[in-house]
């Protein structure tokens, strides 16, 4: 099993590992700061030892993450590398993902569906269309990011989780189990989620935001993407 760094510490860049197994092109270490692409966060890229990390998986086995190196590279199990993320993408997610959180907690509706890129992200919900208005979304995200919420996380037990359903606020996202926990992300009197993802320390670091679309994706996807103003 690897020890997921990121978890604890969404901020750190590097770290030393082990590779403990590899499989074609992947690679697996004893313990890693890269983030597996789920939850709708994208999988991140860096280097580990002198080869490119194009983009990292999750493995089959809990909490396993597959790092999957450039073409040629040659690693060995045993071998002791640096494991490095590309920072400015991942604290781009970061602060996208930490907005997701925000999105949710202004437009009042069911979440059918989310993703993050590097320059924008959307939510779809299930709502009607003339419920939703650019201005108002746009002018209440920022309020909530000029007003500097701290976010921590927590954790609680699957069980907890399934009594409490209102904290899967997206369907289509089952939040990923580590051992029967599952982690919180809080923003104190704003929202409340289970959520596996990196996220910034407070909301300031987000910095302004503006809704660049709001679009029907069919009945019950109603998509309102953002990008950094
Ligand atoms: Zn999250």
């Amino acid at each position: 099993m690897t020890e997921l760094l990121f978890r604890e510490d969404a901020y750190l860049r590097s770290c030393d590992a082990t590779v403990v197994a590899v499989h074609g092109d992947a690679v697996e270490l004893d313990r890693t700061v890269f983030y597996p692409l789920g939850g709708g966060q994208p999988g991140d890229t860096g280097t580990i030892g002198p080869w490119r990390v194009l983009d990292t998986r999750k493995g089959e086995a809990a909490d396993s993450v597959l790092h999957m190196l450039e073409p040629g590279a040659t690693p060995a199990p045993g071998m002791k590398l640096a494991a490095a993320i590309d920072w400015e993408r991942r604290h781009r997610h970061m602060r996208l993902h930490t907005a997701l959180h925000l999105l949710g907690a202004v437009v009042r509706a069911p979440v059918t569906g989310g993703r993050i890129a590097e320059d924008k992200a959307h939510l779809d919900f299930d709502v009607e269309m003339e419920a939703l208005s650019k201005e108002q979304i746009e002018a209440r995200l920022n309020a909530l990011i000029e007003e500097r919420h701290e976010t921590r996380s927590a954790w609680i037990s699957g069980a907890e989780l399934d009594a409490r359903p209102e904290l899967v606020k997206t369907m289509s996202v089952a939040p990923p189990r580590s051992e029967g926990a599952v982690r919180l992300l809080e923003i104190p009197g704003v929202d409340l989620q289970a959520c596996g993802g990196t996220h910034v320390r407070n909301t300031s670091e987000i910095g302004r935001l503006a809704v660049a679309r709001i679009r029907s994706e069919g009945r019950h996807n109603k998509r309102v993407t953002l990008v950094f103003a």
